[in-house]
């Protein structure tokens, strides 16, 4: 079989395997262990009514939950919630446009506020800018690059997804500005916690926090009341509120890891965050390993960090692996389709074809299949070699 670098051997005989999406099925290993501790009755009687406490901004909050939010971070150490107003929402992809809705102007201006992110950025933010087609807020791409004399809000990312760094804003432009930090991986399985996050509007999702991404709870931590407000109009109008049944299940699972934590005995590597840390430290040693071995895709290099929560040095593992292709190959996602394999690629996240992205936090059997397959690249360098 003659086989190049630039086209895969198509030899898989076995199924497609899907890495595209961030699924984080990886965590529910750690929760099958808690099953019973994590569980949530909820009587027929429950949640009927669309309040939950008409003294807070965000009407529609469990004060069960706020409490769990602004514990959970004073246990990891990783935003201020002191003296900020907390808001809820259906996953922060909610709160992601109720962040733009809060921070561009009530009435429409003559032209739309531009939307921006450093490049590569998450591959969400236009399309959920798009499907508004709005006169208010218009997605305007590449923070790095934006040099418009135009009001604009920058969406910094870290660990940025796709590729992990931690970032700070970008713009260099004399306009006036808003920034959203969107902090979604910002927990200690993923990364260092190197500084308690104290920005004016910061989004965290339970999806990738914990890893109940059904459940679909976000929170937002804002420092400006009439921001918080306007936010909680925009889910107010979007869903009336969150569901009571998510919300009570994440203030559980919160408590939960809390309570481990503030357990005197503990042993770290049982509890959720080191836990998970274990299990992606030793995935991206494996990645790393067989991405040198395929000499077809380089991957991006971390520094290490203090964590101020683990009380250690580690490296960031990232919940996706970007890869670039080696020269030779101009589409890292078509090439991987070659190999049965679902990814995706670069465009999306606003850079070229030869970057392409894969989850870290799938299931173990599409991981390890992952292995099989980039193995069998570097089994035909060494045969062509
Ligand atoms: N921001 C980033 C960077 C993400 O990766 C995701 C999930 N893929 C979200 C926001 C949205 O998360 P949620 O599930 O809470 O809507």
């Amino acid at each position: 079989m003659v086989v190049s670098k630039a086209s895969p051997p198509v030899t898989c005989s076995d199924s497609t395997i899907n890495l595209e999406k961030g699924d984080p099925l990886v965590f529910g290993k750690y929760w099958k262990k808690k099953s019973d501790e994590c569980s949530v009755v909820i009587q027929g009687w429950e949640f009927l009514s669309y309040l939950s406490d008409t003294s807070n901004v965000c009407w529609y909050m469990l004060p069960e939950l706020k409490g769990a939010i602004q514990r959970l971070h004073h246990v990891v150490g990783n935003a201020v919630t002191q003296d900020k107003y907390i808001v809820i929402g259906t996953g922060s992809t909610q709160l992601f446009m109720a962040a733009l809705f809060a921070l561009s102007p009530s009435q429409t201006p003559d032209h739309p506020f531009n939307v921006v992110s450093a490049a590569p950025h998450y591959s969400e933010y236009k399309p959920e800018i798009d499907v508004l087609r709005s006169a208010v807020v218009q997605w305007a791409g590449d923070a790095g690059v934006y040099d418009k004399n135009e009001p604009y809000i920058e969406v910094v990312n870290y660990p940025n997804n796709p590729d992990g760094t931690i970032r700070g804003p970008v713009v260099k432009s004399a306009a006036k500005g808003n920034l959203v930090h969107d902090l979604a991986y910002y927990w200690p399985q993923y990364t260092p916690i190197t500084h308690q996050a104290d920005h004016d509007v910061m989004l965290f999702t339970f999806s990738k926090c914990t890893g109940h991404a059904g459940s679909r709870i976000g929170w937002a931590i804002v420092k400006d009341i009439e921001i918080a407000k306007k936010m909680t109009r925009f889910v107010h109008l979007g869903s009336h509120g969150v569901a009571k049944e998510s919300q009570a299940r994440a203030a559980k699972i919160m408590g939960a890891i809390c309570d481990d934590y503030q357990k005197f005995e503990s042993i770290e590597s049982e509890l959720f965050f080191g836990y998970c840390k274990n299990i992606l430290r030793e995935r991206w040693e494996k990645l790393k390993g067989a991405i040198e071995k395929s000499k077809v895709f380089t991957l991006t290099k971390y520094s290490r960090a203090y964590c101020n929560f683990a009380n250690e040095s580690f490296e960031t593992y990232p919940t996706f692996a970007w890869l670039k292709c080696e020269e030779g190959i101009e589409n890292g996602e078509s090439y991987m389709g070659k190999l049965k394999i679902r990814a995706r690629g670069g465009p999306g996240f606003g850079v070229g074809p030869n970057y392409v992205r894969l989850t870290m936090i799938g299931m173990d059997d599409d991981f390890n299949e992952l292995l099989k397959r980039l193995s069998m690249l570097s089994a035909i360098q060494i045969s062509n070699s």
